[in-house]
């Protein structure tokens, strides 16, 4: 077993982060989810709700745990001593975007690795910024998000 940081904005979680957390937990035996503080996403939720969203969506479930964390990655990832980041790929976007992130990571400590994951198929039109923009027209975003996060979307259009 080893334990993997998964970190993320998760503003909020969708299904389609559940479904990488889930996998790295058949990998890595364990998987720490890390609400990160982002300097340039303002964000729609507050950490501490994104933290019980998460809570909620993967209650029950042996070898996950969620944290937040503010500041660089990597600092945690030593102050913890954790080596391994694992991160989703949906598209070639999101892998010019992550491999700058890996170069940094590395550069600010040296003991990190990151592990990509593809993102499944049925899945990889799901960000949590999509899932906002569609609830700012009314859609309905079910299908889309766990429970906790579907209800508390549709509490607020109330
Ligand atoms: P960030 O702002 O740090 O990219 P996100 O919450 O948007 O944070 O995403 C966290 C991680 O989850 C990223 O590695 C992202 O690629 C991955 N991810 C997001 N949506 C999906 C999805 N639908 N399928 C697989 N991985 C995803």
């Amino acid at each position: 077993m080893k334990e993997v940081v998964f970190p993320g904005s998760f503003d909020p979680v969708t299904n389609g982060h559940l479904d990488l957390i889930k996998r790295a937990l058949a990998i890595f035996g364990a998987v720490r989810v890390v609400v990160l503080t982002n300097q340039t996403k303002s964000g729609m939720f507050p950490v501490q709700k994104r933290v019980q969203f998460l809570k909620e969506a993967l209650k029950g479930m042996k070898g996950v745990r969620v944290d937040c964390a503010q500041g660089l990655l990597a600092n945690y990832m030593k102050k913890h001593k954790l080596t391994t980041i694992v991160r989703g790929l949906r598209s070639a976007h999101d892998w010019n975007h992550e491999r700058t992130n890996a170069y940094y990571n590395q550069l600010f400590n040296a003991k990190l690795e990151t592990v990509f994951l593809p993102a499944a198929t049925q899945y990889q039109y799901i960000s949590s910024s999509a899932v906002k923009e569609a609830v700012a027209y009314g859609a309905d975003v079910a299908d889309l998000v766990p429970t906790c996060v579907a209800k508390a979307f549709k509490n607020a259009a109330k």
